[in-house]
């Protein structure tokens, strides 16, 4: 077989389920996963004959395609604020929404800071542990801590921190009974679960099928258990001055000014994400 009579192929089996371009795509990403070729190079041999085992690796993925298995999870790699990341079922897929709060965080720190002192971070619920490793990749000095409940979770997030050649510190804890805290930190971060079960019903099948429920879901009478529990953590274990920032469902953004001024928080402040919806939110300690 040939390249193009691929490309035709996957066209064919999965116009129903993509659109055009996005097949494409898909093809484009496994034809560099699976012999390096850049799309550029294809449309230059478009005919390029390939032999039976790459054939079968085209044809597995494109089985896993039909069961709208996500791609990254396929390749097993994605990236995230210019870094790459080892993905798999256990952890959620890094979001571009994800990428504007880690930016806000760097140039909120690089705008204030007057001095090069260690600052510690930390990250709750890292997942593949992007929001930790990109902040510890462009903050100096900074000292970050990454926790999870998920042992999974915590095994791809590892080789993540040495695939970008980061040390972490890794907890394995679950944030909703947990107390105490090893340190006191300048900065805590979360991206926590905060889709409501009742939102099940407008989400994509690729994320619902697929992406870890853990990582995803909260009860629709307690959407806000996570924001709740990680603010009082934040009230005992922020340095004064310390700053929260996390990322929130856009149903929640005036919910969640009120949680952090009701917590005690001060210089609150919403922004909303590339969709223009409340994203993300930072609040100080004083
Ligand atoms: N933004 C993610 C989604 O669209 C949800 C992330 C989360 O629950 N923290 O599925």
């Amino acid at each position: 077989m040939n390249l193009s009579e691929i490309k035709t192929i996957f066209q064919k089996e999965l116009k129903s389920l993509f659109p055009k371009t996005e097949i494409d795509s898909f093809f484009y990403l496994l034809t560099e996963e699976f012999i390096g070729l850049k799309r550029i190079d294809i449309a230059l041999n478009p005919n390029k004959k390939i032999d039976s085992e790459i054939e079968k690796s085209f044809n597995s993925a494109l089985g896993e395609l039909k069961k709208e298995i996500p791609i990254q999870y396929i390749i097993g790699e994605t990236e995230f604020y210019g870094l790459p990341f080892y993905v798999d079922k256990n952890v959620l897929i890094p979001r571009p929404e994800t990428e504007e709060i880690v930016a806000w965080i760097i140039n909120e720190i690089q705008e204030k800071r007057k001095d090069d002192k260690d600052l510690n971070i930390l990250d709750i619920g890292t997942g593949s542990g992007c929001i930790a490793i990109s902040l510890a990749k462009n903050i100096l000095n900074s000292k970050v801590w990454a926790l999870d409940i998920s042992e999974k979770a915590l095994k791809i997030a590892k080789k993540n921190a040495k695939l970008n050649g980061v040390t972490i510190q890794f907890l394995n804890n679950d944030i909703l009974n947990l107390d105490e805290l090893p340190i006191k930190f300048d900065i805590i971060v979360s991206n926590p679960p905060y889709v409501r079960e009742l939102e099940k019903k407008q989400m994509q099948d690729n994320v619902l099928k697929h992406e870890p429920h853990l990582a995803l879901f909260v009860k629709d009478e307690n959407a806000l258990i996570f924001y709740s529990k990680i603010a009082d953590i934040a009230n005992n274990y922020l340095n004064s001055k310390g700053k929260i920032f996390f990322e929130i469902n856009q149903e929640f953004g005036k919910e969640s000014i009120n949680l952090l001024k009701e917590k005690g928080f001060k210089n609150i402040e919403l922004r909303k994400d590339i969709f223009d919806v409340d994203r993300m939110i930072m609040g100080e300690k004083i």
